[in-house]
């Protein structure tokens, strides 16, 4: 019987021997050939003993994993989420659901990096960014932040940077949620930022010096009053004003736009996101005109294409860590694609008439709430609110929240010993609202509904929002039903072939791993629910911090951290924390190698470090003598060494236990970036390197989808020592940790377990791999990766091999020599390959002028052969131009890819034939991709910034 590591491996057993034959290793005795590749590749000083102790449970089938999910599912109790705090029931719109969330087309796709291939995606954020930008009634909006807390700390630091003000003072609103308040506190402290707080809405003066202001709107209270004096006040020192408005409100008050405000923050995940038990939703930031080159995160733009047609890209990415480094706006990297593509799609779909009814039904929901308590005696604390009444009742605030939640199955706010509070939503019922009075005790009787809000009359919103044909044309569910799926025809996702992409390890995401998600037990948790609510959940995050904690040789795992970038913030953090707690607070340098990803060198300026480059050899591996004078330069400051394991050039490097050693004995600590665990799982442990804290990306490692470019989840593993500083949250239902660890470091997210509604993916990964399915998965993905290496030396050189010849789960191809000998480019591989069905592998990252190949253990080998054969192919394409048998400004590979239109329409001119531009190869007859537009000129979108929906009469 095949177990489901089986399917989730791609090569069979005698796909593997093919491979290996290729690669001339035959098996040694009593052992499996893919053995014998791994104890070549894998350094003998770094390798685990099959044989070691490993506290995984054996591997479950897909209905037993199911079976146990269902179970732990059970012990979750949905009750009615009335909680608010910047989470909220909403209705996904089952279309939606099934179409997006559920739908690989869209799950499955990786950031739009390549745009010619991501026109679906691409248009699905710039819908989202109109939506934002409109209903903030601000310029420019990005997409996306990681969740609203963050993007309030980003909004801080966009402040920070804009501002010409000297003061290194930020004024925060007394009337902020509690969970930002708390993640601001971290986020400031480590950059050296003085927070103040103020009762804004009572009138409490700013302070003379500031450089930003940030404001609650409406308050965390439910309080909607107008701000723009306070605005006014911070703009007269020099400050900026940053606003984190609730989208829904917005349909109905005045934009914070309108108001004044410089940057307006927040959550769409009330626009039919599940709450997910705090994540993942798409935060959002937008700014006024001015400061779009200060945005943090990713922005899409309009450009056009070879021929002219308009065309979507991602734009100003010069600002982005992977380009900029430690200079970024910010580290992020994976954002929130794929619920920023849902939160927009609810728009789409509801239409601005659709939204204002949904915010109007919560806002007289709790007009009506709020008069009922009132004639019960209750005092609610404001006149003007949307959603959220404070209802102050001496002495009993506990008591009705308590009976609130036995008696009523509802979940309210509870501030203290005399406040309650309550929001109401797109899902709160006439019953609800009866039952929430009768757990205030506002007696049986039933009041005459008034349909009215509580808004001030001088907030009413005047202005129109949404007007794009967009937000019309599909209120059909037909209608949306295509327009989805006209979307995602026009991408490339891994449900159409292979997405090489070296450092981001695209593997299958099983639809098992996918199922429980969505399930009402674990997506409809609000974050704050009491712990009696939530122990199925907390149950499967004990184990699958436990099940991490094993596989990397640490003690102690947070899944706080909602992207790669939030995990490496919150290891540094922890380092810092750790020196500091031993009386070092001098220990600031954090040393990098030259070959690192950008988001390390961002992560450690936000974690409060200086960025030491250590140099790399020309083999790739850090250069020892270099690191040893630059620990020796820094002796006094050395906080800590951040390397990648293998590296980024895809090496195992040697020297590993060498170079941690080395930054140990100048007490130094070691991070260790997880990017590349997928070549190391069940073969080596972060832990057993002499690594103190890592992160590990679990939508490259553990299964998690892309979704387009997030959700991430970013996982910070550590030794005991760091533990106590890894990050708490004061919101959480509990301080202990798998392994009995207490963290108590700031926040790095909003929610306590950050995206904790996909984890059951990962959960269900490591279930039903098993030990020997991960090590089975690594050894498969390693040999693929040698396989493609092998197979393509000949026609491209591969940039980097170990000690072995070896490479791990993926190898440079150096395409500078092509380029020297034809004039081809690896940008005209990279879109050639679109012509041949592929998606390209990543490009120049780690060196420039090379591509970077990463099959990962999920292709079979008649994938990877396509894929080979493509290559070879392409290579002889350019061999053909440098032999004059194509012009080098007219050839098939400066001219792709090609659309269906530039093959049919009007004469063809070209020196090759349509056949050799659409198929190149015989195979691509039975079922090809075309690529809704042509090459995208990347300068023009920047200099001519758009990044809302054109008019449609641009596409005509
Ligand atoms: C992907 C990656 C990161 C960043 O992770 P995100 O989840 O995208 O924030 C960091 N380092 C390396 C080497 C990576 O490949």
């Amino acid at each position: 019987m095949t177990t489901f590591a089986d399917r989730h491996i791609g090569t069979t057993v005698e796909a593997q021997r093919v491979m290996l034959d290729a690669l001339g290793i035959a098996a040694g005795e009593d052992e499996r050939p893919v053995d014998t590749l791994m104890r070549d590749a894998v350094p003998a000083s770094i390798r685990r003993d099959r044989a070691a102790e490993s506290t995984l449970p054996a591997a479950a089938s897909e209905s037993e994993a199911l079976a146990e999910l269902r179970a732990l599912a059970s012990r979750n109790t949905v009750n009615r989420p009335m909680i608010g705090q910047g989470y909220y029931g909403t209705i996904t719109p089952s279309v939606i659901q099934r179409n997006v969330l559920e739908n690989p087309s869209w799950y499955t796709a990786y950031t739009p990096y390549q745009p010619e291939i991501s026109q679906g995606r691409l248009e699905a954020l710039i819908n989202f960014q109109t939506m934002v930008a409109e209903l903030t009634g601000l310029d420019t909006a990005n997409a996306s932040m990681l969740d609203e807390s963050t993007a309030v700390a980003e909004g801080m630091l966009l402040a920070r940077r804009a501002s010409k003000a000297t003061s290194n003072v930020f004024v925060v609103d007394a009337d902020a949620l509690p969970q930002t308040k708390a993640l601001l506190a971290t986020r400031a402290e480590a950059v050296g930022i003085e927070l103040v707080e103020r009762a804004l809405a009572a009138g409490e003066t700013l302070p003379e010096a500031l450089f930003g202001v940030f404001v609650q709107y409406p308050g965390a209270s439910g309080l909607v009053w107008d701000p723009s004096a306070v605005i006014d006040a911070a703009h007269l020192a020099g400050g900026l004003a940053v606003v984190a408005a609730d989208l829904l409100a917005l349909t109905l008050i005045s934009s914070p736009g309108s108001l004044g405000a410089d940057v307006a923050v927040g959550t769409t995940q009330r626009f039919g996101v599940p709450m997910g038990f705090g994540g993942p939703h798409a935060g959002y930031m937008a700014v006024r005109s001015g400061l779009e080159r200060q945005l943090p995160g990713r922005l899409v733009g309009v450009s056009q294409d070879a021929e002219g047609h308009p065309a979507y890209r991602l734009s100003l990415q010069t600002r982005e860590q992977h380009i900029r480094r430690e200079k970024a706006t910010s580290n992020i990297c994976t954002a929130q694609v794929l619920l920023a593509v849902m939160a927009s799609m609810y728009a789409v779909c509801h239409g601005p008439d659709g939204l204002r009814a949904i915010a109007s039904r919560a806002a007289t929901g709790a007009r009506f709430l709020a008069t009922q308590l009132e004639r019960s005696g209750a005092e609610v604390v404001h006149g003007a609110y949307f959603d959220t009444i404070t209802v102050r009742v001496p002495g009993r605030a506990e008591e009705i929240v308590r009976r609130a939640h036995d008696e009523f199955g509802t979940l309210l706010n509870l501030v203290d010993a005399d406040t309650v509070r309550v929001s109401t939503d797109e899902t709160t019922t006439h019953e609800d609202i009866l039952r929430v009075a009768s757990a205030f005790g506002a007696g049986e009787d039933s009041f005459a509904y008034i349909p009215a809000t509580a808004l001030p009359a001088a907030l009413h919103r005047q202005d129109e929002y949404l007007t794009h044909p967009v937000f019309h044309a599909h209120r059909s569910e037909t209608a949306m039903m295509r327009y989805l799926k006209t979307l995602a025809d026009r991408d490339y996702a891994l449900d159409r072939g292979m997405i090489p992409l070296g450092s981001c390890t695209m593997k299958l995401n099983a639809a098992t791993e996918m199922a429980a998600i969505t399930w009402p037990e674990f997506a409809e948790l609000h974050p704050f629910a009491p712990e009696q609510d939530v122990r199925g959940t907390l149950e499967l995050i004990d184990q699958l911090e436990a099940w991490l904690a094993d596989v990397t040789g640490y003690d102690a795992v947070s899944l706080q951290p909602n992207a790669g970038s939030q995990g490496e913030l919150a290891g540094l953090l922890a380092i810092r924390g750790y020196h500091r707690a031993n009386g070092d607070a001098q220990r600031t340098v954090c040393l990098i190698p030259s070959s690192a990803h950008g988001t390390n060198a961002a992560s450690a300026v936000l974690a409060g470090m200086t960025v030491v480059v250590v140099a790399c050899d020309e083999l790739g591996n850090v250069d020892l003598g270099d690191l040893r004078a630059k620990i020796a330069a820094n002796a006094e400051t050395l906080a800590a060494l951040m390397i990648t394991y293998p590296s980024t050039h895809g090496v195992y490097e040697q020297d590993v236990l060498e170079i941690t050693a080395a930054v140990h004995d100048a007490g130094g600590q070691v991070y260790i970036d997880g990017a590349n665990l997928n070549a190391l799982l069940g073969y080596s442990r972060f832990g057993d390197l002499g690594g103190d804290v890592s992160h590990l990306n679990l939508h490259k490692t553990f299964a998690i989808p892309h979704g387009g470019g997030g959700p991430g989840v970013g996982p910070v593993a550590a030794k005991a020592h760091l533990a106590p500083h890894l990050p708490a949250h004061p919101l959480a239902q509990r301080a202990e940790h798998a392994g009995g660890h207490v963290f108590a470091g700031g926040p790095v997210s909003g929610a306590p377990y950050g995206s904790a509604g996909v984890l059951p993916i990962s959960w269900a990964y490591v279930r039903m791999m098993g030990a020997d399915g991960l090590r089975d998965a690594t050894a498969a993905a390693v040999l693929a990766a040698n396989y493609v290496a092998a197979r393509l030396e000949g026609h491209y050189p591969v940039l980097y091999t170990g000690e072995s010849g070896r490479v791990a789960h993926e190898c440079i191809l150096d395409l500078r020599p092509l380029k020297e000998a034809t004039g081809i480019t690896v940008d005209d591989v990279a879109k050639r390959l679109i012509d041949y069905g592929f998606h390209s592998p990543t490009m120049s990252f780690p060196v420039a002028g090379t591509l970077m190949v990463e099959p990962t253990e999920s292709e079979d080998l008649g994938e990877l052969e396509r894929f080979i054969e493509a290559m070879i192919q392409i290579k002889a394409e350019a061999d053909a131009v440098a032999a004059g048998r194509w012009d080098a400004a007219d050839n098939p590979l400066v001219n792709a890819p090609h659309t269906a239109v530039s093959l049919i329409a009007g004469e063809w001119t070209h020196p090759y034939t349509r056949e050799e531009a659409a198929y190149p190869i015989r195979s691509l007859v039975a079922g090809k991709y075309w690529p809704p537009v042509r090459r995208i000129d990347q300068a023009y979108g920047d200099r001519n910034l758009v990044c809302a929906c054109p008019p449609v009469e641009a596409f005509a």
